[in-house]
């Protein structure tokens, strides 16, 4: 049998998976209004979650955060939402990094800021998970882990499209 400890960081890094997916599926749905984030139900399309990333502590209203007291799919979601957003300047909604900055069709140098945008989002969830203490350590090994696939990835493409290099 496996030890627990291995069981847990299993289902961490699942949850972490599973928050991915959410954003993935759900990204357009999750709104961050009155400084709560609106992370919809997988599954329930009726259904959204409240979410709260803050320095005074996060919260989600699912069960899973009420029994585990533990970063839920819905925080994952929401946290990796907040790294690929900005506020817009005039008000309080948030938009995609990419919609701020507009790249022209065709213009391969927006991989740059995709790098970019890896590395920040790995270091604010690095910073994030680090606040957990030892139960986050798992979270920021499979952090870094990400990180490196989705950078190998972006070198990959500049590789395919012979562009980018910056030697
Ligand atoms: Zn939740």
């Amino acid at each position: 049998m496996a030890s627990i400890s291995v069981q847990r960081d299993e289902r961490q890094s699942t949850r972490e998976l599973r928050g991915r997916d959410l954003y993935l599926e759900h990204a357009d749905e999750i709104r961050f209004e009155d400084g709560v984030w609106l992370v919809p139900s997988q599954h329930d399309a009726t259904s959204v979650y409240e979410v709260t990333l803050g320095r005074r502590g996060e919260f989600c209203e699912c069960a899973d955060f009420e029994h585990r007291s533990q970063a839920c799919k819905h925080m994952v979601a929401a946290m990796i939402f907040r790294a690929k957003t900005g506020p817009c300047a005039e008000g309080g909604r948030r938009f995609r990094h990419r919609d701020l900055y507009p790249v022209p069709e065709g213009d391969l140098t927006y991989f740059d800021g995709d790098e970019q945008m890896v590395n920040t989002f790995a270091e604010q969830a690095k910073a994030y998970w680090e606040l957990w203490g030892p139960l986050g350590e798992p979270m920021v090994r499979g952090v870094e882990a990400g990180a490196d696939v989705q950078r190998s990835y972006i070198l990959w493409l500049r590789q395919i499209y012979g562009k980018g290099s910056q030697h």
